[in-house]
């Protein structure tokens, strides 16, 4: 039944046609790939929607500070400045993304979902949605499975990896796979779930990936943040039926078409973009040199 996961579309009247949810339809598939059992899907889910709960609890108590220095508490300094531009809720959003991604960066446990780069956007939008309207945390996993269903369609007709298509492919995923959730937690209908993926990756399309000295570090985080206003719009957008015009499928669509096309040096190799500019070569060099600098000595002697 893999066929279930090649397009919105035939997702949609898979569902439809056996009268299932999309959350029972991405158990399904489960089961098929994998075996077990409902019960051990969700339980699985829970226990990795625990792991994104204590993550954004770890950026937001604890001490985060990269190795190479470039993440340092940012995290902690958002959620507490006072002077703010956005909503209490939106503040948390943000500060909750970061903290999640700053605990990846400093080497800490993250659910990579869909990868480790983009580890704070499911985190920072879920625990914001659960908090704003009460969610108990089943109805949570409910939207994760969603989340999952979207990733694998993007899987299947692009790419999930920044060195395969660049940033959008990676916070631009865990971006639509959240605006995806949230609609479904919110009660709105298929039409508004994949509504609120096109206009997620309309908004993502494009975005290289090209992280100072090969860390996933600076733009990492602060993309992460972004990557979660963005499911949150698209998510209110779509839930106000205003119509993405391109239909999602069209959507990922371009987003393959994009990843393809982009030069190598905006794929993950550190050659391109923020990577390359005079700053970024210097902290290349800077992170270099200490790494050299505290390899053991018989790793040097090799
Ligand atoms: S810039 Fe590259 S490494 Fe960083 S989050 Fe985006 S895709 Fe991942």
């Amino acid at each position: 039944m893999s066929y279930l996961f090649e397009s919105f579309t035939g997702w949609k009247s898979y569902c439809e046609e056996r009268k299932i949810s999309l959350p029972e339809s991405v158990i399904e598939y489960e089961i098929d790939q994998k075996n077990g059992s409902n019960d051990q899907i969700k339980a699985g889910l829970l226990q990795a929607y625990g792991v994104m709960k204590e993550a954004v609890k770890t950026g937001l108590e604890e001490e985060m500070t990269s190795r190479s220095g470039m993440i340092n508490n940012g995290a902690k300094k958002v959620f507490n400045h006072p002077l703010s531009v956005l909503s209490p809720e939106f503040q948390k959003l943000i500060s909750r993304a970061l903290a999640a991604k700053e605990v990846n960066s400093c080497m800490g446990r993250v659910v990579a979902a869909p990868t480790a780069g983009a580890s704070g956007i499911l985190p920072g939008t879920l625990v914001t949605l659960q908090e704003i309207h009460g969610l108990s945390d089943e109805q949570i996993v409910e939207g994760l499975l969603v989340g999952a269903g979207i990733a694998l369609i993007i899987e299947e007709k692009a790419s999930l990896a920044g060195a395969v298509g660049g940033c959008q492919a990676e916070t631009g995923s865990a971006a639509a796979m959240a605006s995806g959730a949230i609609v479904y937690c919110l009660g709105g209908n298929t039409d508004q779930i994949f509504n609120a993926v096109a206009v997620t990756i309309q908004c993502m399309l494009g975005l290289i990936c090209d992280p100072v000295a090969g860390l996933v570090e600076v733009p990492c985080v602060v993309r992460n943040a972004s990557a979660a206003a963005i499911a949150f719009s698209s998510a209110q957008i779509a839930l106000a039926n205003v119509s993405a015009v391109i239909p999602v499928d069209e959507c990922v669509e371009a987003m393959g078409e994009v990843g393809a096309s982009m030069e190598s040096r905006y794929k993950e190799t550190a050659m391109g973009g923020l990577a390359a500019t005079l700053t970024g070569q210097a902290i290349s060099e800077r992170v270099l040199i200490k790494d050299i600098e505290i390899l053991p000595d018989e790793e040097l002697d090799e």
